[in-house]
């Protein structure tokens, strides 16, 4: 079954056209990357994908529930907002800038939404938190601040507290390139065990051996059109498209 589909999507700001009828979809377990130069409309997908942003027209459905469609009058309709919410309950994202609050502490920044949101007790989601630290191997960063965290400890924090919400698929915007390069391998091995574990995964990134190796299939945004798709070997190793040749030899 799709996790996610979305379905000729459509949105503008300001009269200027950012996606252009963009089409993809997700099966459980697969991990999906979408790569493409700065202003490509990627991080507007993502937000779209996640409702930070509505979409102008086209359709958005999570498991078989529609989020968003069109109607037969081109107007676009969401969901109701009880609907809604649940839906939101499927996915979980992390930002290229951690976004966590400074003032709460590491494991406070990860049990708030299991108490507030999910309405989980106390102790139970005190042990969820301390399971996942561990798994991101921070165990004994608890009580510290994300001031006192390296970029890449924050962002094992931002993952933990994304998974904590046990959500059926995660987003990754960019989730290294606020980090130095010394620090981009661990988060990088931490997506991919996630993906080793079968964690259904959408992730924006420039780093493409990266995307090769741990990619289902690969989408190549430009300019708000997907100019190619396939699997890793066919749009990374064996492009046809112009546009994706040339977008990939930034980086050898
Ligand atoms: P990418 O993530 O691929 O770099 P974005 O999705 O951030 O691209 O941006 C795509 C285009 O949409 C850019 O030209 C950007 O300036 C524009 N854009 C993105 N968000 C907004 C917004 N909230 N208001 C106006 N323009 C926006
Ligand atoms: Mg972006």
């Amino acid at each position: 079954m799709n996790l996610l589909e979305m379905n000729h999507i459509k949105k503008s700001f300001d009269g200027v056209s950012v996606l252009k009828d963009v089409s993809l979809s997700v099966k459980e377990g697969q991990v999906l990357s979408i790569i493409g130069s700065s202003g490509s409309g990627k991080s507007t997908l993502l937000r779209c994908a996640t409702m930070l942003e509505t979409i102008d027209s086209g359709e958005i459905i999570y498991m078989g529930e529609k989020a968003a469609y069109t109607d037969d009058k081109g107007k676009c309709v969401y969901a109701p907002p009880r609907e809604l919410k649940k839906i939101k309950n499927y996915f979980g994202l992390v930002f290229q800038n951690f976004n966590l609050f400074p003032h709460y502490s590491v494991i406070k920044n990860i049990t708030d939404p299991l108490i507030n949101v999910q309405k989980k007790d106390k102790e139970e989601a005190m042990e969820i938190g301390r399971k996942l630290l561990e798994k991101m191997g921070l165990p004994d960063k608890e009580n510290a601040y994300p001031f006192q965290l390296s970029g890449g400890q924050q962002q094992r924090v931002s993952i933990a507290r994304a998974l904590a919400l046990n959500p059926a698929v995660l987003f990754f915007d960019e989730p290294t390139s606020a980090l130095d390069p010394e620090l981009t391998g661990e988060i990088l091995k931490v997506i991919k065990d996630l993906a080793a574990e079968k964690m259904t995964m959408v992730i924006v990134t420039h780093e493409m051996s990266f995307a090769r190796d741990v990619s289902d299939y690969i989408i190549f945004l430009d300019k708000g059109v997907i100019e190619e798709e396939g699997t890793p070997d066919e749009v990374i190793n064996n492009p046809r498209n112009e546009r994706t040749r040339a977008f990939l030899s930034r980086f050898e």
